[in-house]
């Protein structure tokens, strides 16, 4: 049988999983974000042709969490160039928690990849900006230009809540910084870090940026925002090391480039087709939408879309 996404097939889907997500949980080490009702659940797509095709709750506002870190890796090499980022981040995945330690014991805090906890923080310090606010600006504006959304703007309410309670997160930050590791000061790192990802978006965002890196850096409008080949590395991270200590799975299981947050958020890159977008905050025990793997496993397969 042929599956098209003319005839309801996301809608069949979402609401095929959207029961999952009893299964899971809200992440409670972020107070503000147990706010959300857990069945929420929308998906977005948009081609290269620039059809869109929506279900669901995905005009729901969700913060963007650690996709993000795509966002500033993709900064970070444009503001000091990939050698410079790739001397103080590694590009190997790793089986240990998205906010582990651990691989920061036994590398002498050299982080092995930007999408963990400690890379990304490193990788924030590198984004160009004299003050954490003037980065932050850089950040936001940078996320409008590839959202094609002016409005786009931070969740106080969750960024406050991140800023006292994000203990592990200092602590990485400290420990990066006593081995040298962090440029800069580490609250103001850790002010940018936490603001980039408290900012506040929608899973047709997701698409429109998905759609970015899925045609080699061009906007549905033929602008080039992002070098083909940065957009090839950061492809590259979210295929390795997108989804933690659970990436291997997702390659295997869906079979795309994507990143995951805790926000409950899902940013998927089918190259040369098209971006998608999915919200749903119930969370797997490795901090991925539920739902979300669910229904993008479906979709990739009935499709045909894996890149292997
Ligand atoms: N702000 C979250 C943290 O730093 C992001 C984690 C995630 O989305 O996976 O813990």
């Amino acid at each position: 049988m042929t599956y098209s996404l003319e005839n309801g097939l996301l809608d069949e889907l979402i609401e095929k999983h959207r029961p999952l997500c009893q299964q899971g949980s809200l992440p409670s080490y972020i107070p503000a974000l147990t706010n959300p009702q857990q069945h929420l659940a929308g998906i977005s797509i948009i081609d290269i042709k620039g059809s869109r095709y929506n279900s669901g709750d995905y005009l729901l506002p969700f913060t963007i969490q650690s996709i993000s870190k795509i966002i500033t890796l993709t900064m970070a090499i444009l503001d000091q160039g990939e050698d410079f980022v790739f001397s103080r981040v590694g590009a190997e995945p790793t089986e240990d928690k998205f906010n582990s330690i651990l691989p920061l014991e036994i590398s002498s805090a050299y982080p092995p990849n930007p999408m963990i906890n400690a890379g990304a923080i490193v990788v924030t310090s590198l984004i160009n900006g004299k003050t954490s606010q003037e980065k932050m600006d850089r950040i936001l504006n940078f996320t409008r230009k590839l959202a094609n959304n002016p409005e786009i703007s931070v969740n106080e309410e969750v960024f406050i809540s991140e800023r006292r309670t994000g203990n592990k997160n200092i602590s990485l930050a400290y420990y990066l910084k006593d081995a040298n590791v962090l440029l800069g000061e580490v609250e103001d790192v850790l002010d940018t870090y936490f603001r980039h990802c408290s900012i506040s978006l929608t899973a047709s965002d997701l698409a429109n940026i998905a759609l970015v890196y899925s045609q080699d850096g061009k906007s549905l409008t033929g602008e080039q925002l992002i070098p083909p080949m940065v957009c090839r590395q950061v492809r590259t991270i979210m295929a390795m090391s997108g989804f933690y200590d659970e990436s291997g799975r997702f390659a295997r299981r869906v079979g795309i480039p994507a990143k995951s947050g805790v926000g409950g958020g899902i940013l998927g890159v089918v190259p040369n087709r098209m971006g998608i977008g999915f919200y749903g905050p119930s969370l797997n025990t490795k901090g991925t939408s539920i739902v979300g793997f669910d229904v993008l496993e479906e979709l990739i397969e009935k499709l045909d879309l894996s890149i292997y």
